[in-house]
């Protein structure tokens, strides 16, 4: 029997990385996706080059959108400063990219019509999230219903897209835990929103991946 194919979203971070063994291990032929969106450094999608190497998947794709055109953020506004972060302060910080996940999962769509491949999976949650409204289970329900009614091959071949977050109600440490188990390659996963050769150990996702992989009880493979 043919394998379903499922399209992955991969930032070469560790969310995505883990997503990217599930979907493996769930038997799906796997494409992963990828964007060069005018992020601040090269190196995290390096890191997704050799993440689909390591897991023997089908394909890989990058494309390029330069959303940094516009700023709004500090991962692709060269005149922000990335800020230390503090992860439990509630304000949305200024890494927030707008509209990010609603671009790259409308791009997944349309890869995933071209290619027939209906499972969409994405790596966010909503549980230690920074505040980013785009990695929550009611946003992914809404685009999910916005490609399931633009797109022909729903409309009318009824050949139904499914969003995968997976990890939506987990948190890191939970991800890491079952990431271990799927034989994750977290040494090749990057997750500083600053990319200077080694992680700074001092913006929020640093110290989020830190925090989470001290109470998970390993050792971070990537430091
Ligand atoms: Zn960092």
């Amino acid at each position: 029997m043919e394998r379903k194919k499922a399209i992955v979203l991969l930032s070469g971070g560790l969310d995505s990385a883990v997503a990217m063994w599930l979907a493996k291990s769930q038997g799906y032929e796997v494409y992963a996706l990828s964007f060069s969106y005018g992020q601040r450094h090269s190196i995290e999608l390096e890191k997704a080059k050799t993440l689909v190497e390591s897991a023997k998947i089908s394909g890989h794709r990058i494309v390029d959108i330069n959303m940094g055109q516009w700023g709004g953020s500090s991962l692709t506004d060269m005149s922000m400063n990335v800020e230390e972060g503090d992860i439990h302060k509630k304000e949305i910080p200024q890494t927030y990219v707008p509209a990010r996940n609603l671009v790259f999962l409308s791009v997944a769509a349309s890869m995933g019509e071209a290619i027939e491949a209906y499972d969409i999976f994405i790596g966010v949650s909503e549980v230690d999230y920074s505040g980013y409204v785009d990695c929550r289970q009611s946003f992914i329900d809404s685009m999910e219903s916005t490609i399931n009614m633009g797109t022909v091959a729903a409309v009318e071949e009824g050949k139904k897209f499914k969003i995968h977050a997976p990890f939506v109600y987990k948190t890191k440490v939970d991800e890491i835990i079952m990431g271990m188990d799927l034989g994750v390659d977290f040494a090749n996963t990057w997750s500083c929103y600053k990319g200077e050769g080694t992680p700074c150990g001092v913006c929020d996702s640093c110290k989020l991946r830190a925090e989470a992989f001290r109470k998970a009880g390993y050792s971070d493979p990537a430091i």
